[in-house]
């Protein structure tokens, strides 16, 4: 007897919203296919109404993206719903996710609304959305901090006015897990008619317990929990959706107790590294190497003690195996001498459909790389063809680089950079190596965003490893203006995300930064922050 719970991933909307973390419409895309390989049940693509960019990317998801239901997010108005409504028509099976606060601090301070204002708006909203569709969620946000007895006024009215799912959101992170279980069990024996809709929870980190509280939630009925890919979302991030999921896999005896039958997601854990490793370059996340199940350390046993428990038996100190979450055992390593059709075969391997031209790119890149480094591993494949191979058009380009550091001297760089009107040449000085580099190509392309954040990672380890650098840069309209056209980028600043990989960190950080240049121009124009934020 088997009893599932509904993966429900929000990392296209509620991920989306984290500072920094802004996607195109052809990377959510991107995310929501291997969304669906993963095998989640339900993708929020976005918030239609928010901006065009977000019905687009909404739309093209509805289009485009079998398997999963997709699922828009609205507010209780009328122009909200029809909006979500119409960017959702495309798919199969599409969810209007409506919702309106409840608790007495958002209702006074937030929406200056009374109770009874709030109760017409929420079943008026669920009513139009039942004419888009019959899958119809409905949340109450700030659940956790509400008034028992008008949430369960609400969530009553809302069922008889035909929504399927009631999701649960502790919308600020305040809860505790013994308490939100108890907000879910209550609801459960107070809500006449919720048997026949499926609960939800939506739990942020703010206090480091969204997994935790998401848990206690299924543990006490809930049937879909609402979570995010590395844990992405709105300030301390949502529930992570690889710790939700390894729980309840590896811990099926504890959910049995409660459900009497077992519990399972419809999820494929094989693909969750790979859909972690897209998500944190795409946004840019670095994923701390500490982080349960997709930490880089996370399977890694250093303590010789502990080694030699693995050896032995595995079981000793490992509760899941790396092959689980799809780190493959046994890395395979390719070489120079690795022909083209080992290769493809390779790339196939780690899931990668290429064209034949980028195929091709990929291999020239890979055998630049196996010229400077003997052993390629297949991390080193994933960055060469997410860093070097599928990227945006490239305005700019590296052609030459060199810097100079001498002590008691600042550092120099000289940087050539080819683009439609030819090669550019530039030199500059800067505090050190990398500044002067970003000197040089802010001169070279005429393009000078300000440096937002920076990091450099090893993808293997080793002294000839890949080096992988990830920078965030900032525009500002004002600062701007000499050389981007002002208004292009829209109002407010934006953050752009770039990579780049080398064997030395130094071109590895120039590459990046052209990168992210790069992705600003690509996107000036087509896609401004949205005009509303959904604080769910
Ligand atoms: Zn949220």
């Amino acid at each position: 007897m088997e009893d599932k719970v509904i993966i429900f991933d929000t990392t296209l909307r509620d991920g989306e919203q984290a500072p920094g973390a802004s996607l195109s419409v052809a990377e959510k895309l991107e995310i929501a296919r291997q969304l669906a390989v993963l095998g989640v049940d339900v993708i929020e693509a976005g918030f239609p109404v928010s901006s065009p960019a977000q019905f687009e990317a909404t739309t093209r998801i509805a289009e485009q993206v079998k398997g999963p239901t997709i699922c828009g997010l609205a507010r209780t108005t009328e122009q909200d719903i029809t909006s979500a409504g119409k960017a959702l028509s495309p798919a199969k099976r599409r969810r209007i996710h409506t919702f309106i606060a409840t608790s007495s601090i958002h209702m006074k301070h937030k929406l200056n609304k009374t109770e009874p204002e709030v109760l017409k708006m929420a079943v008026a909203a669920v009513k139009l959305a039942r004419t888009f569709t019959d899958d119809v969620e409905f949340s109450p946000e700030d659940a956790c901090r509400s008034e028992m007895p008008f949430l369960i006024e609400v969530l009553t009215a809302v069922i008889e006015a035909g929504a399927t799912t009631l999701n649960i959101p502790d919308t600020v992170g305040y809860v505790l897990p013994y308490e939100y279980g108890r907000i879910i069990a209550e609801l459960i024996a107070g809500v006449p008619g919720i048997d026949k809709t499926v609960i939800s929870t939506h739990c942020h980190n703010d206090l480091g317990q969204a997994v935790a509280n998401s848990l206690a939630g299924v543990r006490n009925g809930a049937r879909q929990v609402e979570c995010s890919v590395n844990g992405l979302g709105e300030r301390a991030g949502n529930a992570a959706l690889e710790e939700v999921v390894m729980a309840i896999h590896t811990r099926p005896d504890f959910f049995t107790k409660a459900a009497g039958k077992q519990l399972v997601t419809g999820i494929n854990t094989k693909e969750i590294y790979r859909t972690s490793q897209l998500v944190s370059r795409l946004t840019g996340f670095v994923i701390q190497p500490n982080k349960a199940i997709v930490g880089a350390n996370a399977f890694a046993h250093e303590s010789g003690v502990h080694v030699d428990g693995v050896l032995k038996e595995r079981k000793t100190y490992e509760i899941m195996t790396p092959e689980t979450i799809g780190l493959s055992g046994s890395r395979m390593v390719l070489g120079r001498h690795t022909g083209r059709h080992g290769f493809s075969e390779r790339c196939k391997k780690l899931g990668y459909k290429l064209s034949k031209d980028e195929m091709e790119q990929a291999y020239q890149k890979f055998l630049q790389v196996a010229d400077k480094k003997k052993e390629v591993f297949d991390e080193d494949l994933v960055a060469i063809i997410d860093d070097e191979v599928r990227v945006v058009e490239h305005t700019f380009e590296l052609e030459y680089m060199r810097v100079h550091i001498e002590t008691g001297k600042s550092p120099e760089a000289a940087v050539k950079i080819k683009s439609k009107e030819g090669i550019k040449e530039a030199q500059a000085e800067g505090d050190g190596p990398v500044d002067a580099a970003y000197n040089a190509i802010r001169e070279a392309t005429g393009y000078s965003p300000d440096l937002e954040s920076y990091s450099i990672r090893a993808v293997t380890s080793g002294k000839e490893a890949l080096g992988e650098a990830t920078v965030k840069i900032k525009t500002d309209p004002s600062t701007l203006s000499t050389t981007l056209k002002t208004g292009s980028l829209g109002a407010g600043s934006r953050t752009f995300v770039g990579r780049g990989i080398s064997t030395d960190i130094i071109e590895a950080s120039a590459k990046a930064y052209i990168d992210a240049i790069n992705r600003m121009i690509a996107r000036s124009g087509t896609d401004e922050e949205p005009s509303v934020k959904a604080e769910l």
